[in-house]
């Protein structure tokens, strides 16, 4: 069995484009506004001798009650559940969000490992773009860029060694 990974995260925070670099695919919708990938999304990723199939998720809207980011939290939920290993994405250059908390206490319950990346980061200095961050209570962030790649192995390294 392929260990499964799922990328989580309000929408607007990189996961599309991290799925697109982790499958080398231009399957996911990539888009400059939120909440384009509507539904669940498979790829197939391999890191070195080890293949993996990664979700891509439309975005954790847990606010909603009804509509379509009522479906989008129920379909990220169910891509959690499938998971071995969560992703949880934020942004580190709009910083922490509410959300992104509402979302980190979910995780926690359901009890699947999760790791926490701070995406958009080229540029920045690690230690400013982690800080507000551990507020989350979910560890050492992983300080990545999807879109230039900084930090996408390591996380890789990181999510299947947690398999
Ligand atoms: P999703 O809604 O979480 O799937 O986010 P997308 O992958 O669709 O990306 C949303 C926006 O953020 C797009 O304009 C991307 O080009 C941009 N983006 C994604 N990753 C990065 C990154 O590493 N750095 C920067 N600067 N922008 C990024
Ligand atoms: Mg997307």
């Amino acid at each position: 069995m392929k260990p499964v990974i799922a990328l989580v995260g309000r929408p607007n925070v990189g996961k599309s484009t991290l799925f697109n670099r982790l499958t080398r695919s231009r399957d996911a919708i990539v888009a400059d506004f939120p909440g384009l990938t509507r539904d669940r999304h498979y790829g197939n990723g391999r890191m070195g001798e080890r293949p993996f199939l990664v979700i891509d998720t439309g975005g954790f809207e847990p606010v909603a009650k009804e509509g379509i980011y009522h479906e989008m939290a129920k379909q990220t939920r169910q891509a959690v559940i499938e998971a071995d290993v969560v992703i949880f994405i934020v942004d580190g250059r709009a910083g922490l969000n509410a959300h992104d908390q509402i979302i980190a206490d979910d995780l926690r319950k359901t009890g699947r490992s999760v790791i926490l990346a701070v995406n958009k980061a080229e540029g920045m200095r690690h230690a400013n773009v982690t800080a507000e961050f551990y507020m989350l209570g979910l560890g050492d962030p992983v300080v990545i860029s999807s879109a230039h790649g900084d930090g996408v192995r390591e996380l890789l390294d990181y999510a299947l060694d947690m398999v």
